[in-house]
C-alpha cells in the first residue's frame, strides 16, 4: 500500500491540559500522550506533518521577557514564534522517536523552522486584534504607544499589547517540507501558524510583529503540498451544532456545502472552532480530499470512521 500523507494541526491541549498544568514537564506529558496516538497513526501507513498551536508558550517567553527587562534586552515576536518552533519541535521530535522504537519501528523526524509570508498591506494590521503579553497600566501603554505598538484598553482589567493576525499567504519553507515528506521524513513544521515575515521595501525578508492563525496555515500547507487528509486535532472528540445549548447536535460528517451554511448560521466560536472550520474549507475548496476534526486520544478511531466529524467536498 503506497503511504498517504496528513497534515495534523494540533492544538493548545496537546501541550497544555488545563491551567494546573502548565510547567515544561507537564508539557512534555502532554506532547507523549498526543505523540503515542501520532506515532500509531504513522505506523499504519500515514506520512504525517505535524503543526501546532504556540500562543501560551510565547506568552510565557514574553512574560519572561517582560520581567527581565531591566537587566536583558526584549525578545520580539517574530523571535517568539521561532523560539517555539525550536522548543515544541524537540518535545515532539523526542516523544515520536521514543515512540518508534517502542513500536520497533524506524522514521526519521526533523523539525523545519517555518517563515510564513504575509502582506505588509493585510488590513489586519489597520486593526490589530490579537492581545500578547501581559496588562500594563496607562502611563506604561502611552509610552509604548508612542513607540509603535498597538494598545487597546480590556473594559476594567488595564491595557494590552495588541497585533494583527493577517492571511497566511505563503509558506516559505514549502518546497523544503515538501521534499522531506517525500522521503519519508516525518516533518513539525508551521509551528505557532509559522513565523510572519514581510518582503521589505528592497524586496527582502523581514520579520514582523504579528501572528498567523495555526489553523489557516496548516490548511494553505495541507492544500500546497496535496496532502490526502487535513486533520485537527483539538479539545473536542468531534464538531457541534448549538455548541454549549441545551440542544447541542455532534456531528459525524459534514459536506463542504453544510460547514458554510453551519458557519453562516453561527454555529462556529470565533477565534476557537471557526477559525477550524474557515480552514477547512479553505482546503476543500482548494483540491483537499478530507478533513477530520478530534481530539488526541480519539485519532486512531476517528481515521477507522468510528468518531470525530469528518468533513468532505
Ligand atoms: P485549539 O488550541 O485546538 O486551537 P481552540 O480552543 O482554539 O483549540 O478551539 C477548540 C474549541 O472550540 C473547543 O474546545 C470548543 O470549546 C470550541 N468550540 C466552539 N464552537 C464549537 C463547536 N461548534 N463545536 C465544537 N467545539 C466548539
Ligand atoms: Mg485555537
Amino acid at each position: 500500500m503506497s503511504r498517504k500523507v496528513a497534515v495534523v494541526a494540533v492544538g493548545g491541549n496537546s501541550l497544555i491540559k488545563d491551567s494546573q498544568h502548565q510547567t515544561v514537564p507537564d508539557q512534555w506529558d502532554a506532547a507523549r500522550e498526543t505523540g503515542k496516538h501520532i506515532a500509531r497513526m504513522i505506523a499504519q501507513g500515514w506520512d504525517v506533518v505535524l503543526t501546532h498551536g504556540n500562543g501560551p508558550q510565547v506568552g510565557f517567553i514574553l512574560r519572561r521577557s517582560e520581567l527581565a527587562a531591566h537587566e536583558l534586552h526584549e525578545v520580539p515576536l517574530d523571535s517568539c514564534v521561532a523560539d517555539t518552533q525550536g522548543a515544541i519541535g524537540y518535545m515532539f521530535q523526542q516523544v515520536l522517536m521514543n515512540e518508534f522504537r517502542k513500536m520497533n519501528m524506524y522514521k526519521p523526524v526533523a523539525t523545519v523552522v517555518t517563515q510564513v509570508l504575509v502582506d505588509r498591506s493585510d488590513p489586519a494590521f489597520q486593526n490589530p486584534t490579537k492581545p500578547i503579553g501581559s496588562f500594563m497600566d496607562e502611563a506604561t501603554a502611552r509610552r509604548r504607544q508612542a513607540e509603535g505598538w498597538h494598545v487597546i484598553e480590556d473594559a476594567g482589567r488595564g491595557w494590552r499589547r495588541v497585533v494583527a493576525s493577517p492571511k497566511p499567504l505563503e509558506i516559505l519553507e514549502q518546497d523544503v517540507i515538501k521534499t522531506m515528506v517525500d522521503a519519508g521524513i516525518i516533518v513539525i513544521a508551521v509551528g505557532g501558524g509559522g513565523i510572519p515575515v514581510i518582503r521589505n521595501e528592497q524586496g527582502d525578508l523581514q520579520g514582523i510583529a504579528a501572528v498567523i492563525d495555526k489553523d489557516l496555515a496548516s490548511s494553505l500547507l495541507a492544500r500546497n503540498i496535496k496532502a490526502d487528509l487535513f486533520l485537527i486535532s483539538t479539545a473536542v472528540e468531534k464538531v457541534a451544532l448549538n455548541f454549549g445549548q441545551p440542544n447541542q447536535v455532534w456531528l459525524d460528517h459534514m459536506t463542504l456545502a453544510e460547514a458554510k451554511a453551519y458557519m453562516a448560521e453561527g454555529h462556529f466560536k470565533k477565534g476557537s472552532m471557526l477559525p477550524k472550520i474557515q480552514a477547512i474549507i479553505e482546503y476543500l475548496e482548494h483540491g483537499g480530499k478530507e478533513a477530520l476534526v478530534t481530539n488526541p486520544e480519539n485519532i486512531e478511531r476517528a481515521l477507522a470512521g468510528e468518531t470525530g466529524t469528518r468533513i468532505v467536498p
